[in-house]
C-alpha cells in the first residue's frame, strides 16, 4: 500500500530523516518506537505529506505523493491522521467535528460529478450515443447531509458517546476526545491511519479505552502506523515494530523477534531503560 524509498527530509540543512526505507501492506499494525527527536513526527508527516521531503518516494496506492506534481489532498484523504493533542474544531459539536471533512468531499465530488456528466452527456450526444451514466446526477446536498450525519452516528455509537453528538470538545475527558478524533478519521473511511502518540497527553486511567478501540480497528483489519511508547501496545497488536534513531531506522522486527532479541546496541540501551 505504502511503499518509502531513500526518504530524506532537512531542515535548514539538518538531515531529520536519512534515507528511510520501509514497506507498509494492507493490513499491517506498524508500531514506530524510538527516543524524542528521532524523527518518529516527521516521517509520519511525511508520510501524509504535512511536510514535503527533502528526497526520495512515497508510493501510495501506485502514486509517487512525494512528487510536488501530484494533488495530495486526492491521496491525504485515504489517510487519516491522529494527533497527542486531538486536534478537534474547539468551535464545532462533536457531530460537526465528525461531519466536516466528509460532507465536504462528498459535496466537492459532486459538484465535479455534476460537470462531468454534463461534459459526457454532450460529448455522447455529439457523438449520438448516450450510454455513460457515470453518477447519480440527481443526488442533492441535503441527501449527502443526511448520508454522512447517519454514518457519524454510527460511529459516536460504536463508542458509546452518541449522547455527546450536540456538545463541544471541551466538555469531554481526554480519553473521549481522543476517541472522537478517531472515528474522526474513519469518517474519511481511509485507507491507513497514522496515529502519532495519541495516548501521551492522557491521564493514565484513560489510556485503556484509547488503545481499546485501536485494538478494535486492529481487529478489523485496518492499515495503521502508530508512533507509542506504549510498550504493551506493540507486543501485542503491532506485526512490526521499528526503531527509529537518528532519523534512520535501525531496527524492524516482528515483535516477538524485535522485544526477545534486539539486534542493534541503541535498541537494546533503549529497551533496558524503558522495560
Ligand atoms: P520525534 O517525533 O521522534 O520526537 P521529530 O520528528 O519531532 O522527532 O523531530 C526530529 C528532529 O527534527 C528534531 O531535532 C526537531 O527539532 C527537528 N524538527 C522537527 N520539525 C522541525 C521544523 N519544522 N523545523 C526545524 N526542525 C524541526
Ligand atoms: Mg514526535
Amino acid at each position: 500500500m505504502i511503499e518509502v524509498i531513500n526518504l530524506r527530509k532537512s531542515f535548514d540543512g539538518t538531515d531529520v530523516l536519512k534515507d528511510i526505507n520501509i514497506t507498509i501492506n494492507k493490513g499491517d499494525i506498524v508500531a514506530v518506537l524510538g527516543p524524542s527527536g528521532s524523527g518518529k513526527s516527521t516521517f509520519l508527516r511525511c508520510l501524509n505529506c504535512m511536510e514535503d521531503p527533502t528526497g526520495g518516494s512515497i508510493i501510495f496506492n501506485g502514486v509517487d505523493i512525494a512528487d510536488m506534481k501530484v494533488d495530495i489532498n486526492v491521496h491525504r484523504r485515504h489517510m487519516g491522521m491522529v494527533f497527542q493533542h486531538f486536534n478537534l474544531f474547539q468551535n464545532k459539536t462533536v457531530l460537526q467535528n465528525i461531519m466536516l471533512a466528509p460532507a465536504y468531499l462528498k459535496c466537492q465530488d459532486l459538484k465535479k460529478a455534476k460537470r462531468k456528466n454534463r461534459m459526457i452527456r454532450l460529448k455522447n450526444a455529439f457523438r449520438g450515443a448516450d450510454k455513460l451514466e457515470l453518477v447519480p446526477v440527481d443526488t442533492t446536498k441535503e441527501e449527502i447531509m443526511k448520508e454522512t450525519k447517519e454514518q457519524a452516528m454510527e460511529l459516536l455509537r460504536r463508542i458509546g458517546l452518541d449522547d455527546k453528538a450536540d456538545v463541544y470538545p471541551s466538555t469531554l475527558s481526554g480519553g473521549q476526545k481522543q476517541r472522537v478524533a478517531i472515528i474522526r478519521s474513519l469518517a474519511m473511511n481511509p485507507d491507513v491511519i497514522l496515529f502519532d502518540e495519541p495516548t501521551s497527553a492522557l491521564d493514565p486511567e484513560m489510556v485503556g479505552e484509547v488503545l481499546e478501540l485501536m485494538k478494535e480497528l486492529a481487529r478489523d483489519g485496518m492499515t495503521m502506523v502508530v508512533v507509542t511508547h506504549e510498550m504493551g501496545f506493540a507486543r501485542e497488536v503491532a506485526s512490526r515494530v521499528i526503531f527509529m534513531d537518528d532519523g534512520q531506522i535501525k531496527e524492524e522486527a516482528p515483535p516477538e523477534e524485535f522485544f526477545e532479541n534486539p539486534k542493534e546496541p541503541r535498541l537494546q540501551d533503549f529497551l533496558s531503560k524503558i522495560l
